[in-house]
């Protein structure tokens, strides 16, 4: 009767086993579902043996059944202890620890299938049909224990690198840690039972204890995904950043992004995973080059239509051999600070109400000019001019006309000098404008240009039309200092108002005068 019972509740456990295994391989898309399915074949085969004996009726019936169990039990430790190291980030699936963990349970299942010609496992076996529960009697060989010393040392590994883990790691991952380590005890303290032969009925609880624990770790895996925690917390940590985060091999092959990747690279939704990067229409071809030539890490940035502007970052990822496996790019937006610098440089450098130079952005570039011209023996021209009789503008139309005035003048002059001519608002209504590569006869035909373009046509302001004059002064440089040209363009200047304004005098002929 309780033969029965152990038999059905075996059977169960099998069915059990084979229905979680066959949804495991299909329908779970944990990491982890490799070790689950490696670990449930040996406890399939396990069961299966024990089966086999419980419903044995002969001794060569019942040791067949044995050679069973152990195809299954002599492989449950080494597999568990993968599936437990793996978990815990301990690297044990290489060749050169693979082999030998798996060599002596190999060994071990040889010799039980070979022990009629050497008896190193069993001397003797009898088979038991009349007890509660039938089952084989065995003599033990001097090999016996090896197969249990070696199950019960994979499981203590396996159990300290849990331990270790549990001490170590954060409380989030307690839970599946001690369950792990439940893994480890409970099958380790049913095996110790059954060779103390300390079990009611000479029952082997081990096989029902794996099938349980493999119902655990199957509802795990597939419901909560326990197992998968780190990953999937990367993944949604990636989802939820701003930043973009693309990752592609190193044959430039697409493999992986975020979400705020699509916005950068709209395109990248249309293509395929391994397609190469390179044919996106929003691929910035700085990337490649920097992959080209091996940067680990660099910053730039690119413009796309919406006009946003992007800093990437780029980093190698490297195999353990030093070779590039594949590129992690991380693109931020930074279109605010980007926009924002640009205002702070233009209102460093540039006269709010004109939009020509301020005067001492003026001063840095004219100082630069001026060093080229007299590196290459040229000389170069400075242009002074001020409004005449600004202040009865004002005074006349009020201050927002004479503001008015002031924005017109410079859009003039803006429009009449050069292009690498340059031009700034040296104080009130007073301009001044640097000229490179130019000579006297340039200088003076361009103020005149500027002077007549003023004259003639009035500013027209609110219905109104207000005539504008001014008087320049032009000086060249011979080899003077910035300060000195200007004193000297000041002077001609001076002597415009003073004979009588509207006009352009040289310096030299100021002097002469
Ligand atoms: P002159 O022909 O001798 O140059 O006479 P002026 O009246 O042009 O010269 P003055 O130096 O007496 O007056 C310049 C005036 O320009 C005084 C100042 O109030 C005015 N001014 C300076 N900056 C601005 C400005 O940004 N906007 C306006 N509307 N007026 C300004
Ligand atoms: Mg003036
Ligand atoms: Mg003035």
């Amino acid at each position: 009767m309780i033969n029965i019972a152990v038999a059905a509740i075996l059977s169960i456990a099998l069915g059990i086993t084979i229905v979680l295994t066959t949804f495991t391989m299909f329908y779970c898309q944990s990491a982890k579902k490799v070790h689950f399915i490696l670990l449930s074949v040996p406890v399939f085969l396990f069961v299966l043996g024990y089966l086999l004996e419980v419903t044995a009726t002969s001794d060569n019936g019942g040791f067949t059944a044995t050679k069973v169990m152990y195809l299954g039990s002599a492989f449950i430790s080494p597999v568990f202890l993968l599936f437990a190291s793996d978990y815990c980030e301990v690297r044990l699936a290489k060749p050169v620890i693979l082999v030998p963990l798996f060599l002596i349970p190999f060994l071990v299942v040889v010799l039980v299938w070979t022990t009629d010609y050497h008896s190193l496992i069993y001397t003797s076996y009898t088979f038991e049909m009349d007890a509660p529960i039938r089952h084989l009697n065995v003599e033990t060989g001097k090999l016996y224990y090896v197969n249990h010393a070696y199950a019960l040392l994979c499981m203590c590994f396996a159990g300290g690198i849990i331990f270790h883990r549990l001490l170590k790691w954060d409380k989030r991952y307690r839970f599946q840690l001690l369950l792990l380590l439940l893994g480890v005890i409970t099958p380790v303290l049913a095996n110790v039972l059954f060779v103390l032969k300390w079990n009611v009925y000479g029952i082997n609880y081990t096989p029902v204890s794996l099938v349980v624990f493999n119902v655990l770790f199957y509802v795990n895996i597939m419901r909560y995904d326990l197992f998968d925690i780190l990953p999937k917390a990367t993944a949604m940590a990636l989802n939820s950043i701003k930043e973009a985060f693309m990752l592609i091999d190193a044959d430039m092959r697409f493999l992986s992004a975020n979400p705020a990747t699509y916005i950068v690279m709209p395109g990248l939704s249309k293509l395929r995973k391994g397609s190469d990067i390179t044919g996106l229409d929003e691929w910035p071809p700085e990337l490649s080059k920097l992959m080209d030539n091996r940067h680990e890490e660099i910053k730039f940035s690119i413009r796309t239509e919406s006009e946003r502007f992007y800093s990437a970052s780029i980093s190698a990822v490297f195999t353990r051999k030093k070779a590039v496996a594949g590129w992690i790019i991380l693109i931020q937006d930074v279109t605010s600070p980007t926009l924002l610098l640009r205002k702070l440089e233009e209102a460093a450098t540039k006269d709010g109400l004109t939009d020509v130079y301020n005067r001492r952005h003026f001063t840095e570039l004219a100082q630069i000019e001026l060093a080229k011209a007299h590196e290459s023996a040229k000389s170069c021209y400075v242009i002074m001019f001020d409004i005449d009789h600004f202040k009865k503008i004002n005074d006349t139309y009020g201050h927002p006309a004479g503001d008015a005035v002031l924005k017109t003048v410079a859009a003039r002059v803006k429009s009449c000098v050069r292009p690498h001519d340059i031009l700034g608002r040296y104080g009130g209504e007073e301009f001044i404008v640097i000229l490179s590569d130019a000579n006297e006869h340039t200088a003076l035909a361009l103020s005149e240009s500027i002077r007549s373009n003023i004259e003639d046509q009035p500013v027209a302001y609110d219905n109104l039309s207000i005539s504008v004059t001014a008087s320049f002064g032009v000086a060249a440089s011979y080899r003077e200092t910035l300060e000195m040209i200007q004193k000297h363009a000041d002077q001609a200047l001076y002597h415009a108002k003073q004979g009588g304004r509207n006009r352009v005098v040289f310096y030299q002929q100021a002097v002469g005068s």
